[in-house]
């Protein structure tokens, strides 16, 4: 008591000092201004000669881009794409080193547009129309037996020969492997719709993925895409969904992961400058405890067994309609009472439920002794939940584009992570479903977390302390690489050779 009363002393006594009658001190005022600023990510970053001179042009580029109309993150991301795509700051974004990727969920890591005019090109791809306007498709070295969700199963390739207009039959499939629509206010009106439209998706893409001979590919594109755009490191929430060859022959578990392990391994050989990739094993928050409790088991075996893979576990769907936190709380305690250590990823606090059970969800994941929380967009309203999580520095994993498509916020001015910027919490950005969305690698969600959530006064610290954060709690052991990366870029740009964009690993 007595320590809390000296500490709020401290905090603010010196504040109430400025406060005076009359005309406040500009001096003073100037340093408060500077005081408050050095409280939001990257307030305290310290930047050379040469990134102060970006800096600048990035804050111009910045005051032009926000006084234009329409303002891309004040929109639709399915409206404001095409214009972030001719953003100047967008282009810098891109060329710039982002860190690591730690929320991406494995089914929608590649874009539907390598799904379409790849995989299902590929021979033996038979595709079936479902009676909700959704697809089916599977590999199969026969003609495939109908099945409660699909009673008729053409060959693609024999579909397309007598097709007239090939490319609109490529875009319809595209469309729905992902959620893009061009009205999307009118298509989604809804939570709910826009949920419904989410699983039919991933459902969708699932008999392309889960082809073993796909899987390797896919595994491979979406490291590039990544890399790509300058990511370095990959953390992907998987099922670990069996998979299947052309013969009906399925593989486990296991496969999967020596599958993963061998790609990322074959990957890195080829681009030594990608540091790897690891598995957050996922199960969904539809199951009983006890399948939770097995899955878990299941988990803590696999980790044993694939100590460089496998990162930890999660519970992944919608939060609003799955199990609590809580309701697990049996199964999740099942790595503490055997004395193991399973490392919790808990997405929680992905709800505007306020005050709902569900919304309990960010405390719970805390007291589990969550590594990250998965977006936390209910964390501001959680005044002591945020407190332990900035305490025990652990990172709010904040997917803009994710949460704006699935309905949590319109104008990505008013996300709440914006409180959270400004008060500098440990937070990193990710995309969540990239081919969901529409986007590739980190940079559209870099783009709206920086110019959007972070508004004017993100500056070039903030995006160094993004990317340094993503790989500061996770890649403690990849330091030895880290102290050798630098990263050229914008200098074409710029056209100022000299200058660099360099973080600094502590
Ligand atoms: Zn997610």
């Amino acid at each position: 008591m007595l320590i809390s009363l000296c500490q709020t002393l401290l905090v603010y006594v010196p504040l109430l000092w400025f406060v005076t009658d009359g005309m406040p001190d500009p001096a003073q005022r100037d340093s408060l201004i500077r005081q408050e600023a050095s409280r939001q990510t990257g307030g305290r970053v310290i930047l050379t000669a040469a990134e102060q001179k970006l800096d600048s042009y990035l804050h111009r580029l910045k005051e032009q881009e926000m006084s234009a109309a329409p303002f891309p993150p004040a929109i639709h991301f399915f409206k404001a794409k095409p214009l972030i795509q001719t953003s100047s700051v967008f282009k810098l974004l891109q060329k710039m080193p982002k860190g690591a990727a730690l929320h991406i969920h494995s089914s929608s890591l590649v874009s539907a547009e390598w799904l379409v005019k790849n995989v299902t090109y590929r021979p033996h791809c038979y595709i079936c129309f479902t009676w909700d306007n959704s697809v089916r498709f599977l590999f199969s070295d026969r003609q495939p037996f109908p099945r409660w969700d699909c009673f008729y199963w053409q060959l693609l390739q024999t579909l397309r020969a007598k097709m007239g207009d090939l490319v609109a039959f490529d875009n319809s499939l595209m469309q729905r492997l992902t959620l893009f629509t061009e009205d999307p206010d009118g298509e989604y009106p809804s939570q709910d719709v826009v949920w419904e439209k989410f699983e039919k998706a991933f459902i969708a893409a699932a008999g392309l993925i889960t082809h073993a001979p796909v899987l390797r590919d896919y595994y491979y594109k979406g490291l590039d895409e990544l890399h790509h755009d300058n990511v370095l490191y990959l953390e992907l929430r998987s099922g670990l969904s069996r998979t299947y060859e052309l013969d009906g022959t399925i593989h486990d578990k296991v496969w999967a992961l020596k599958t993963f392990q061998e790609v990322t391994k074959k990957f890195t050989g080829d681009h030594p400058d990608f540091l790897g990739a690891r598995i957050i094993i996922s199960v969904h928050r539809a199951l009983t405890v006890s399948e939770v409790k097995a899955a878990i088991k299941e988990a803590i075996q696999l980790q044993k067994d694939f100590p460089d893979v496998v990162a930890g576990f999660d519970m992944v769907g919608r939060e609003d309609s799955g199990g609590t936190l809580w309701f697990f709380r049996e199964a999740l305690s099942l790595p503490a009472e055997l004395g193991v250590t399973l490392p919790y990823f808990f997405h929680a606090g992905e709800t505007d439920d306020d005050g709902s059970n569900v919304d309990q969800n960010i405390l719970d994941a805390l007291l589990f002794n969550t590594t990250r929380i998965g977006h936390g967009f209910a964390l501001a309203h959680h005044p002591l939940a945020k407190e332990l999580s900035r305490k025990r520095n652990v990172a709010v994993e904040l997917c803009p584009i994710s949460n704006q498509v699935l309905k949590l916020v319109s104008d990505l001015r008013n996300h709440p992570a914006a409180v959270l910027m400004s008060e500098g919490h440990p937070m990193v950005i990710s995309s969540d479903d990239p081919s969901l969305f529409g986007t590739t690698g980190l940079s559209y969600d870099f783009y709206q977390a920086f110019v959007g959530i972070g508004g004017l006064k993100a500056n070039l610290g903030t995006l160094k302390e993004l990317a340094v954060n993503s790989i500061r709690s996770e890649l403690i052991n990849f330091i030895s690489f880290m102290s050798m990366f630098s990263c050229s870029v914008l200098t074409e740009t710029l056209n100022t050779p000299h200058i660099t964009l360099r973080i600094h690993f502590y």
